[in-house]
């Protein structure tokens, strides 16, 4: 299975559609399905059932959609938003590095 450039909790930035502009914190990815949920990005209305066993109110409320990983950016701190390039580091470890400044944007 391929894995995704971008990872939970990394800070991307919407390049296409209705929240063009926006940056936001990764809230999950769906690898499989190459999409993945930002904070704040693609609200949807999401109507919800009562369950007084979970402490749900129902009613509409607000939650990201997911929107497709070509549709963002992840960003670099020098750079802003970059292409992700892979390396491995001396010790062999694979690290994403920034396609521009080369600087490792891994935590
Ligand atoms: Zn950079």
């Amino acid at each position: 299975m391929k894995g995704l450039d971008i990872r939970k909790n990394d800070t991307v930035r919407v390049m296409a559609g209705r929240d063009k502009g926006k940056e936001g914190r990764v809230l999950e990815v769906e690898p499989r399905q190459n999409r993945l949920y930002v904070e704040h990005v693609n609200i949807i209305k999401r109507h919800t059932r009562p369950n007084p066993a979970k402490q749900i109110r129902g009613g509409i409320l607000d939650k990201e959609g997911p929107i497709h990983v070509s549709n963002v950016a992840l960003i670099c701190g020098d750079c802003g938003p970059t292409r992700v390039q892979h390396r491995q580091t001396a010790e062999g470890k694979k690290v994403r590095v920034c396609a521009k400044c080369e600087q490792v944007l891994d935590r």
